[in-house]
């Protein structure tokens, strides 16, 4: 550890109070009192920068979040190994941190038998609400620097009961999520041109199916896919929850999709949703009522099993479905920005999503790094392969070489994928 500090009193008063007005725009508040205090100590002995004790906080969170080892025992270990004394020292046990929280994100990711806390319980009220929010729109991802599929949004309801680590949706919104009073009214009011086909979703803002019909809601999508035949409706979901629409006639145009994961990043990084068996055994029950089902992979995360679970999966799928029953099927990739990542490590909370490397992409998200996403693409296509040429294959937010390398193939337009995409399927 370092040396006492040598200052006279006076200037000792003076950083401290510094410290306090830099320690409240970092992590610091938010971390762990016992860490805290340690973190305070070393900022007062190396008289840390803004930028440096940012970053110190900011090692320690992800290392609690990620279940690794505490600040504390790897600086101290860190610290034994270290030379020099003064800035010297100070400048070679930040870089020995960052290589070392660089490997963690780099080495293959391990998530422990007992699998990571949950987050306590959430009880999230559904309430109706007037707004004057648009509820219509094009996906906000959407983009001409990357493949897309055109998709447009319905946001019937904004909040979600689900606690998955890679999204702020349940932040966002908090206790209470809010369904459009007059969802119907909106509904008539979106001007579609007759003469273009349509793909929309409702899973953006919410999970379709948790609520069931509360409040009518499905009640009315299905009525706006019944009167739009050239729209394809696509509800998508992490639960079972399909009771709704077993016991009705369900419009021709609506797809029910499941958003897929393996046992082990469900158990881990999706909380509160259903397990894999059950997202399969409702798809299943639905393609028996001869609705069509869809799934997506996104984010796909590699971890050190990935391989083994992610073929698990996918010969369940290729054994409980036939690809006649099945709509489509899309990979994406851990994607986030940067308020986001921010968002994440502000809830805090036992979760590994953010132990990766993250490279920017052709928008500045924040993603795998090529070689891992094709990786992860290639290896599960291949383990599709009883379905290619059969089920419509896409990636989501991916740019045309990542394409090519998965399929052989990218479109050479937006519109030329909307166009074979919904050719296909309405
Ligand atoms: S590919 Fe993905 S990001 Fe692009 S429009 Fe479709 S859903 Fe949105």
């Amino acid at each position: 550890m370092p040396g006492p500090v040598t200052e006279a009193p006076a200037e000792v008063g003076g950083y401290a109070l510094k410290l306090q007005s830099f320690s409240e725009r970092t992590l610091l508040p938010r971390l762990e009192p016992p860490t805290r205090d340690f973190i305070l100590g070393l900022a007062m002995a190396y008289r840390f920068t803004f930028q440096e004790l940012r970053q110190v906080a900011q090692a320690a969170r992800d290392l609690e979040m990620w279940c690794e080892e505490p600040l504390e025992p790897l600086w101290l270990r860190l610290d034994s190994a270290a030379t020099g004394t003064g800035r010297e020292r100070k400048k070679a046990l930040l870089g020995s941190l960052q290589r070392h929280l660089l490997e963690l994100s780099r080495g293959p990711k391990a998530y422990p038998d007992e699998g990571l806390a949950a987050p306590a319980y959430r009880r999230v009220r559904l309430e109706e609400r007037q707004t004057d929010k648009e509820i219509f729109g094009l996906c906000p991802a959407y983009s001409d620097r990357t493949v897309c599929c055109g998709l447009y949004t319905l946001d019937a309801v904004r909040g979600c009961p689900f606690g998955c680590s890679y999204c702020t949706i349940q932040t966002f919104y908090g206790e209470a999520a809010e369904l459009e009073a007059d969802l119907s009214t909106k509904l008539a009011a979106i001007e579609l041109d007759p003469d273009r086909r349509y793909h929309i979703g409702t899973g953006q803002s919410s999970d379709s199916l948790v609520w069931g019909n509360r409040l009518d809601h499905l009640e009315s999508l299905l009525g706006f896919a019944a009167d739009h035949p050239n729209v394809l409706l696509e509800l998508k979901t992490k639960s079972d929850n399909i009771r709704y629409l077993l016991d009705r006639q369900v419009p021709e145009n609506v797809v029910c999709s499941w958003s897929l994961s393996t046992d082990t990043l469900i158990r881990n990084e999706e909380h509160g949703t259903a397990s894999l068996r059950r997202r399969l055994d409702a798809a299943g029950s639905v393609a028996d009522a001869g609705i069509p089902v869809a799934f997506h992979f996104h984010p796909m995360v590699h971890y050190l099993d990935w391989r083994d679970e992610y073929s698990a999966v996918a010969r369940q799928l290729v054994e409980r479905f036939n690809p006649t029953e099945v709509a489509f099927l899309s990979m994406g990739s851990v994607t986030l920005i940067k308020p986001v990542i921010k968002e994440i490590r502000q809830r805090g909370g036992e979760t590994k999503i953010l132990q990766m490397e993250l490279v920017p992409d052709a928008h500045g998200k924040l993603t795998y790094p090529d070689a891992i996403k094709l990786e992860l693409f290639q290896h599960l296509y291949r383990e599709l392969s009883a379905w290619h040429g059969k089920v419509f294959f896409y990636l989501c937010m991916e740019p045309s070489h990542i394409w090519e390398q998965t399929f052989g193939h990218a479109y050479e337009s937006n519109e030329a994928f909307e166009e074979d995409f919904l050719g296909a399927l309405l």
